[in-house]
């Protein structure tokens, strides 16, 4: 009973390998993901047309996963938070943002994080571990389950680094996209990466155009070395140039986002930092303006002062938005998931 294999961990491909081992056709595997992603069935038992005897046998070797709900929380401005627990009792969250006709669901990749950046709340109680291409999927599923409205697009920003499960992430962008599975298409789908250079080399391997976003916050590496310790290891020249073989490489559009943090990464010469990387990288900006994290010292900036930036951006010719931090009174805005029962 214990040695059951979550189906969900498996790609369509690893899951018909799995039946034919137990000498079923390829077709099983796609009438049994199209059950679990496009009717969401929970268990085997529902699955009506694969004979009784299948279902049982299945039912002996394999299950699915589920991930449970905790807390569901809502905020004024409509942006919902959903705290799971996964089966080893770890925590995480996933936030559902409402923009006009985008339901944007934001999703997880680890319990925790390893790379601790100053500003953001996933890594100050460590890295916990990785999580599975099943607990990654139930996210999606669990909210999906429930939700009046469709959700529109999917942004790899939970806690955690995704590129540093890439192997996880890749398989579950792969279910995702896959018409047997969730049939998302790629280009509703992002990545973010904090800039870890060996994951943005193997991101261009997948061969899916699905976004990807580049924490970047810092336009030298003095600063970003502060506040993304990660630099220390990725330095900005690496990261940019990773980048640069990306896009020569057919990747689509790079993102940059960066946290705008009130007096330390919102000067005059910050502009024209991230005016040569645009231009150079052809990428867009995605300004974040810092949502303030208890215990950091951080000052989040004044909202005429966001608007100037992004004017000053825009005026040299940048492709720039500024992201609307939503959820804040429920602790679900960027960088304030922490995966605690806090809130
Ligand atoms: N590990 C990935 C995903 C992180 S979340 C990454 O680093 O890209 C998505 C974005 O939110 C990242 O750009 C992250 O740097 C940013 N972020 C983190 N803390 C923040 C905060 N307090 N305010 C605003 N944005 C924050």
């Amino acid at each position: 009973m214990n040695n059951r294999k979550d189906v969900k961990n498996f790609t369509l491909e690893e899951f018909e390998k799995e039946l034919e081992n137990i000498s079923e056709p390829d077709y099983r595997a796609r009438q049994i993901f199209s059950w679990i992603y496009k009717r969401l069935a929970g268990d085997f038992s529902a699955m009506d047309n694969i004979p009784k005897p299948l279902r049982e046998k299945l039912a002996q070797s394999y299950y699915i996963g589920a991930i449970t709900p905790l807390k569901h929380l809502k905020s004024r401005d409509r942006t919902e938070k959903v705290l799971f627990r996964l089966e080893d009792g770890n925590l995480i969250e996933s936030v559902l943002i409402y923009a006009g006709r985008r339901v944007t669901l934001c999703i997880s990749t680890q319990a925790g994080c390893k790379f601790a950046c100053l500003f953001c709340a996933s890594g100050m109680n460590g890295f916990k571990r990785n999580l599975a291409v099943s607990e990654i999927l139930s996210q999606i599923i669990s909210l999906e389950r429930n939700l009046k409205y469709k959700i529109t697009n999917y942004v790899f920003m939970g806690m955690g680094e995704p590129l540093d499960n890439y192997e996880n992430v890749s398989k579950a962008i792969k279910i995702m996209n896959s018409k047997y599975g969730m049939g998302i298409a790629a280009r509703r789908i992002t990545v973010s990466t904090s800039g870890l250079v060996p994951g943005i080399e193997k991101f261009k391997g997948l061969g899916l155009q699905v976004n990807l976003s580049i924490s970047l916050h810092a336009i030298n590496n003095e600063l970003r070395d502060k506040l993304m310790p990660i630099n220390k290891k990725y330095p900005l020249d690496k990261v940019l140039k990773a980048c640069e073989d990306y896009v020569d490489n057919g990747g689509r559009m790079l993102t940059f986002e960066y946290v705008l943090i009130k007096g330390t990464n919102d000067a005059e010469k910050d502009i024209d930092g991230l005016v040569k990387i645009a231009k150079r990288l052809k990428a867009k900006i995605n300004l974040i303006p810092y949502s303030p994290i208890p215990g950091v010292n951080f000052q989040a900036p004044m909202e005429k002062d966001v608007k100037t930036f992004e004017d000053r951006l825009l005026k040299r010719g940048i492709n720039v938005t500024v992201r609307e931090s939503k959820g804040r009174d429920i602790m679900a805005a960027c960088g304030q998931l922490a995966g605690t029962q806090t809130t």
